[in-house]
């Protein structure tokens, strides 16, 4: 199955702690950015796609109409006849029941809405322009409109935040019926506005730890599955879009700073709005070939990213040879062995108590 991703830059403002490729403004763009993403689509051959994933940046911005072109050209440049999962992601300030109507109109069958915290303090800290209450309302229109597939963004860690603010925004969330949360670890990133002047009031890292695991805990007795380090789902909802991804499954990129992944070649869009609307086919500024050694040490540290699948080394040596597993197979019995990952079989899998401190893990078996 191969995945299709479409890259919507355009947001309203910029969160303090974002260091996405997303451009605040420019809405006058809007159109000639939909034409240039169909131009792109165009310059592929005709090619079949198991899930849509139009992301941002914020993809709701675009508006019904400038939707509707986007879609009916992808449906055009593209066989979606076969698409098992449509995702778009709205941001509540912007999200309409015409943009909705339009979206499922077009064969959008799954929502994932920006919500980040239903607290209005932790919101404008972060510089989200939305309040719990819009944040609440999309949620509702979202589900008027017939979407039963909703998952909902959640930032763990914003300033000021405590496990009784975010007990309600989940509580409030998994009692509105979302299937899915993606919950993420709020980090400082270079070149933000956070990175200049950070708040005072962040949670410390422990207290970060004890509010994810708190979080983690309250989910899983809601039924929902822990299925990725930062992911929560129930029973059917997992993201089938980003499943592939983490499998080492192929995609296709489209838009300013896309990332695409088909058949041993990684490439890139240039992250530049007015440049790749200029010229959307020459926007590919890298491309690596993935040696067999650092193609399957890469899907590898991937997989582990699932929780409950892990990595199964049988099924990596049948895809890459024998020979060619062993070096990553003493780089993950290391890993056991400092209880870092359980192993089962010929399966490894990330510890359940190093989920928040995964990256120094995933890193050691890349290397
Ligand atoms: S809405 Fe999302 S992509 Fe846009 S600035 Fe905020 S965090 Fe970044």
């Amino acid at each position: 199955m191969r995945g299709l991703y479409i890259h919507i830059p355009f947001c309203a403002a910029k969160c303090l702690y974002c260091d996405f490729y997303s451009v605040p403004g420019k809405l006058d763009l809007r159109e000639k950015y939909t034409e240039a993403v169909i131009r792109e689509a165009r310059a592929y051959s005709r090619q079949s796609f198991g899930t849509l994933y139009i992301g941002g940046g914020t993809p709701s911005l675009l508006g019904p109409q400038n939707l509707g072109e986007l879609l009916a050209g992808l449906y055009d440049a593209f066989d979606l006849s076969g698409l098992k999962e449509a995702t778009i992601e709205a941001n509540p300030e912007s999200v309409t029941g015409e943009f909705l109507y339009i979206a499922q109109d077009s064969g959008i069958n799954r929502i994932s809405l920006g919500v980040q915290s239903l607290n209005d303090d932790e919101l404008s800290k972060a510089g989200r322009i939305h309040s719990a209450k819009k944040a609440i309302d999309a949620l509702t229109l979202a589900q008027e409109c017939g979407f039963a597939n909703i998952s909902a963004d959640v930032i763990v860690g914003l300033p000021g935040q405590t496990w009784h603010s975010l007990e309600h925004t989940l509580r409030t969330l998994t009692g509105m019926q979302v299937s899915h949360l993606s919950v993420y670890c709020l980090s400082i990133e270079g070149g933000t506005a956070y990175a200049a002047c950070p708040p005072a009031d962040l949670p410390g890292e422990d207290e970060q730890v004890e509010l994810f695991e708190r979080a983690r805990t309250y989910l899983q007795q809601r039924g929902f599955a822990h299925y990725e380090i930062s992911n929560f789902a129930l029973p059917g909802k997992e993201c089938a879009h980003n499943l592939n991804y983490w499998r080492g499954g192929e995609y296709i990129g489209l838009g300013a700073a896309a990332a695409s992944h088909v058949k041993g070649s990684r490439y890139k869009n240039a992250a530049t709005l007015e440049g790749y609307i200029a010229d959307p086919a020459g926007a590919r500024i890298e491309q690596e070939w993935l040696k067999p050694e650092g193609k399957l040490a890469e899907e590898a540290m991937l997989r582990l990213r699932l929780l409950q699948e892990g990595v199964d080394t049988n099924n990596i040596a049948a895809e890459y040879g024998c020979e060619k597993v062993a070096g990553l197979i003493e780089r993950l019995d290391g890993q056991v062995a400092l209880k870092l990952l359980v192993k089962q079989g010929t399966r490894y899998l990330l510890h359940p108590s190093c989920v928040m401190t995964s990256n120094r893990v995933l890193a050691e078996v890349l290397a």
